[in-house]
């Protein structure tokens, strides 16, 4: 398989870097952006190609990705499944598609594995030695599990209130894991502080180009499920963005193709209440986001105070004529116990807020009643704490068995 890469550029200036090298953020302090040969690939490889390729998960799309075939870093990576939540829709005034792209079954059960399994293996092909991270949970496991695989150091700074589970599971995958009394910002900074001394290469969302490229095949995985006709919206739970500015590069990437038409979805960033830096930077017109104070919200995967993707967020969103939108704890919380109870799917805090974004986009009049909508859940709802079971049954009492009754 060649590699199809081109050259990195600056997301914002447009500065052009060698793709041989190893990168970081560009002179201007924003994200770089891989570049591929398009004309090149729509000589070499046709849609037909791509239904013979028996790779079930995201490597099936490796012309479209950095990585030398030798440098993989695998971990069976999967294609997600979408399920539809026709039970949800029924008590809805709703006759489109409501439809969850389910990513909480790939490795380490989560969507973060997509953006690691692509940044160590890149890290492989440009040899690096050490990698870090800061982390509300998931990042962190994914970048441990593959950094393991790959034989390469990691080293991971999470909020000391990351959840219990996330913090223990980066640790048995092998990272030197270390809790921080500060958010994930401030995790980030220690890790920029040390990068002289402790010579780490520094793995945060969007400081390296690689992860974007990972969370970029979810909108390729998207395209081939939909038979190259998109859904009219997608609602993504945002934190530093990575997967909405990443799809929106692989709709872009893909109509140069000429594999899909004009008709995007509208992108919709979803935040939290208690962290909307994206939200309020996109409402008030602004190109970019300032720095939330007190960010506060159980969905830990996106209380993300400050994003250096903002403007490509904002970018996107606009691009696709979409919006941003909030929703608080307590909706979140509802949303995911009437999605599991009426739908059987248990969603991760961060799924549920596109869910309840959705029910509030619905009753504002934001799309319309016959669209087909996809929400992402982006990790297995079981790596979170979930309510608690306090019924109890005492097996040497009479038990009342016409209690449990239909
Ligand atoms: C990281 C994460 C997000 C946010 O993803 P970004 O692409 O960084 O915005 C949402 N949900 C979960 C579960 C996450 O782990």
């Amino acid at each position: 398989m060649k590699n199809y890469v081109t050259h990195l550029e600056c997301a914002l200036t447009g500065e052009i870097k060698d793709k041989n090298k190893v990168h970081g953020l560009s002179s201007a302090g924003k994200p770089m952006l891989v570049r591929y040969d398009l004309e090149e690939i729509k000589k070499d490889i046709s849609k037909e190609d791509l239904k013979k390729n028996v790779i079930n998960g995201f490597w099936r799309y490796s012309f479209l990705l950095p990585v030398d075939k030798k440098n993989r870093v695998s971990l069976g990576e999967v294609k997600t499944p979408l399920i539809n939540l026709d039970n949800c829709i029924n008590e809805l005034d709703f006759k489109g598609k409501l439809i969850v792209k389910d990513e909480g079954l790939l490795p380490t059960a989560s969507f973060k594995a997509r953006g690691l399994c692509l940044a160590v293996s890149m890290a492989k092909q440009l040899n690096l030695k050490h990698l870090a991270i800061p982390t509300n949970g998931n990042a962190g496991a994914a970048l441990a599990a593959y950094a393991s695989k790959a034989k390469i150091k990691s080293t991971v700074f999470c909020p000391d209130d990351t959840p219990e589970i996330n913090i223990r599971e980066i640790k048995s995958l092998g990272a030197d894991t270390y809790l921080v009394n500060g958010l994930i910002n401030e995790c980030g900074k220690l890790i920029l502080d040390g990068k002289e001394e402790a010579n780490w290469f520094d793995v945060s969302t969007l400081k390296e180009p690689y992860r974007i490229e990972g969370k970029k095949t979810m909108g390729l995985e998207l395209a081939e499920q939909f038979n190259w006709e998109l859904p009219d919206v997608i609602f993504y739970p945002t934190g530093g963005g990575t997967g909405l500015i990443g799809m929106w590069k692989a709709f872009t990437e893909l109509l140069k193709l000429g594999w899909i038409q004009n008709k995007l979805p509208k992108m919709v960033a979803v935040q939290a209440e208690g962290c909307a830096p994206i939200y309020k930077a996109w409402k008030e017109g602004k190109e970019f986001a300032k720095l939330w104070e007190g960010a506060k919200t159980l969905a830990a995967g996106i209380r993300v105070p400050i994003a250096v993707g903002d403007f490509l967020i904002i970018r996107a969103v606009n691009e696709s004529k979409g919006f941003s939108i909030t929703v608080s704890d307590e909706e979140i919380l509802n949303s995911r116990e009437s999605v599991s109870k009426k739908d059987g799917i248990l969603l991760c805090p961060e799924g549920a807020a596109t869910f309840a974004a959705f029910k509030k986009t619905l009753n504002q009049g934001l799309i319309k009643k016959n669209d087909t909508v996809v929400l992402f859940n982006c990790a297995s709802g079981l790596k979170y704490p979930l309510p608690e079971v306090s019924k109890f049954i005492d097996k040497n009492s009479k038990i009342n068995y016409l209690d449990f009754k239909l």
